[in-house]
């Protein structure tokens, strides 16, 4: 049974303080001030509406841009406060820290990237690595990164927790040496040449289960960096050395990646499995339905033979479908309806396929990982 979690909804119940050097709400703010203005400096028209989108962010109506510091913040003790509703109430626990070979991107190439479709794919290829009874939650850091002489480029880290049921292993060095050898081979790490630093590119470790409820919260970051790793000669021994202090980001570079950010809903950067989110079908069913936005609307023959003024009203009345009944919609997902038009019936459905449309999606509650595709049809063609 996949356990329920609902992030972005709902509220947190405090039960300990944060840990003490967890971002305060002070400081995520004056992060998202701060941005504004680097925003509004630009004579951009893309930064000038992300600078009005996390402007008009505010307790009661929180923008939910992925590019928001106080959303991302306010997401993430969300988010681990639900894991730790819903996570087992004994495990062990491994850390896993991954970066992966397949994302490179230089500076200034981050418009053209899809992040769903990126991370939607290293779910599927972190999910086949683990053991069948665990649970995962991670999400994905983003850094620039300059090696030595080289341009700058962005590099995606993978970190997160696998929870085990007890007596698993974790401390089984065999055991959780093919664990990592499967990850390995399923989502290769970047050569070593390329790592920033003493880092390695792929860990697996165990942790004390005690601390996974702060750790967590670090599983979907909130701040980026620029890691810079440049070789130089100790004076005194005469040895190579390497210098990989985390620095700010450059504006220009800030700007690039909230610009990407605030492109994909935020959440977009995390890993759960074996985590459902709970109680959102609907509201995306719906809230796609009601705009068309975020999917595709497929209409059959016997709709497009139609006047053009008839189908535009067809589709009206399937935006504004409010009349679900027990029988069409015995789970309350809100993905079937009826609605008559001049006589004639009309149905409307909605599937739930993965990013590629070739299978369907493996969480139709994760937008992440789904395509909806609405089909409206005559009834005599259903
Ligand atoms: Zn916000």
């Amino acid at each position: 049974m996949p356990v329920n979690i609902s992030p972005g909804a709902g509220h947190t119940k405090k039960s300990k303080p944060l840990p003490s050097d967890f971002e305060t709400f002070e400081s995520a703010k004056l992060a998202r001030t701060r941005l504004i203005c680097q925003l509004r400096k630009l004579d951009d028209p893309a930064a000038t509406a992300l600078a009005d989108v996390l402007g008009a962010c505010r307790k009661a109506s929180r923008c939910g841009s992925g590019a928001c510091p106080v959303c991302n913040r306010v997401f993430r003790i969300h988010l681990a406060g639900e894991v730790k509703r819903a996570r087992p109430s004994a495990f062990d626990v491994l850390r896993i820290s991954l970066i992966p070979a397949s994302f490179r991107v230089e500076s200034g190439g981050l418009a053209d990237f899809d992040l769903r479709r990126w991370v939607s794919s290293r779910h599927r290829t972190i999910e086949r690595a683990l053991p069948p009874e665990s649970l995962f939650a991670g999400g994905v850091d983003v850094s620039l990164n300059t090696l030595e002489n080289n341009d700058p480029h962005w590099c995606f880290h993978i970190y997160g927790f696998v929870l085990l049921p007890l007596g698993w292993g974790v401390h089984n060095r065999s055991k959780v040496r093919r664990l990592r050898a499967e990850l390995e081979r399923r989502c290769p790490p970047v050569p070593k040449s390329d790592r920033i630093g003493a880092e390695k590119v792929l860990t697996v470790a165990a942790m004390d289960s005690d601390s996974f409820d702060d750790a967590v919260l670090y599983a979907h970051k909130g701040d980026f960096y620029r890691r810079s790793r440049y070789a130089y000669t100790r004076r005194k021994t005469g040895t190579r050395s390497t210098n990989v202090t985390p620095q700010t980001l450059p504006r220009s570079a800030k700007v690039e990646l909230s610009l990407f950010l605030a492109r994909f809903p935020l959440g977009s950067r995390l890993i759960l499995i074996g985590f459902r989110r709970r109680g959102t079908l609907r509201n995306l069913n719906d809230a796609f339905r009601g705009t068309f936005v975020d999917g595709h609307v497929v209409a059959t023959r016997g709709v497009m033979v139609l006047d053009p003024d008839d189908w535009k009203a067809v589709f009206q009345a399937v935006r504004e479908f409010d009349g679900f009944t027990p029988e069409d919609d015995p789970h309350g997902e809100h993905d079937f309806g009826v609605v008559t038009f001049k006589g004639e019936r009309y149905f409307w459905k909605i599937d739930y396929y993965d990013l590629d449309l070739r299978a369907a999606s493996p969480d139709p509650t994760d937008p992440a990982f789904t395509v909806r595709v609405m089909t409206i049809m005559r009834a005599d063609e259903y």
